[in-house]
């Protein structure tokens, strides 16, 4: 059990089950596009254990490259924009894969496909380290998956609350 701010939390998913799990995902991975020079889009802050701990499992000639998303409102009758920072190379033509660490609701994978999809890849796939089937609100086909989990909040391992606990070793819920 741990402390963070006000919260209590407790052990979920151990560090021997999660790198269990992104050495079977990298070797997937890296059958599926042994004949590709992939892009490997890392998308920031959370997915920066999974993604160093994933890529450095894959040997293949590739590319990484780090984003963040920043989500704006420029009308009311637009909704919710979601722009893209850090894309410093074309993806025309491309074989993309979008590292996460998390997909809850989906929404924010859905706006990022949509704005990758502008962008002409040749194929985009994702890879998350966690999945929240029953909260998902619109469909996201999610190639690549670490591990299904209920409807809870974790941290650890790249998650954080309120900005602490992305440097645990293993993912836990919140008590
Ligand atoms: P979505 O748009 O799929 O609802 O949310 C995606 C983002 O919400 C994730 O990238 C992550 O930053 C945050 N998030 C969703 N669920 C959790 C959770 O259980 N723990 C933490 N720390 N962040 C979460």
């Amino acid at each position: 059990m741990i402390n963070i701010l006000d919260k209590t939390f407790v052990p979920f998913i151990s560090k021997e089950d999660i790198e269990n799990r992104i050495t079977a995902l990298a070797a997937r991975i890296s059958k599926d596009y042994e004949q590709s020079c992939p892009v490997f889009l890392v998308v920031l802050n959370g997915a920066f254990l999974f993604a160093s701990e994933l890529v450095k499992r894959i040997p293949l000639t590739c590319e990484i490259t780090f984003i963040r998303l920043s989500s704006y409102s420029q009308t009311e009758s637009t909704g919710t924009v979601t722009e893209i920072i850090g894309i410093d190379k074309t993806l025309e033509n491309r074989d993309v894969i979008i590292i996460e660490d998390i997909v809850d609701t989906g929404l924010t994978m859905s706006q990022l496909l949509k704005e990758i999809g502008k962008m002409s890849p040749k194929t985009v796939e994702i890879a998350t380290l966690l999945h929240k089937p029953e909260a998902l609100k619109t469909p996201v086909d999610m190639r690549y998956k670490g591990f299904e989990i209920a409807n809870k909040f974790v941290v650890g391992y790249g998650l954080d609350y309120e900005g602490i606990g992305r440097n645990l070793d293993s993912i836990y819920v919140l008590g």
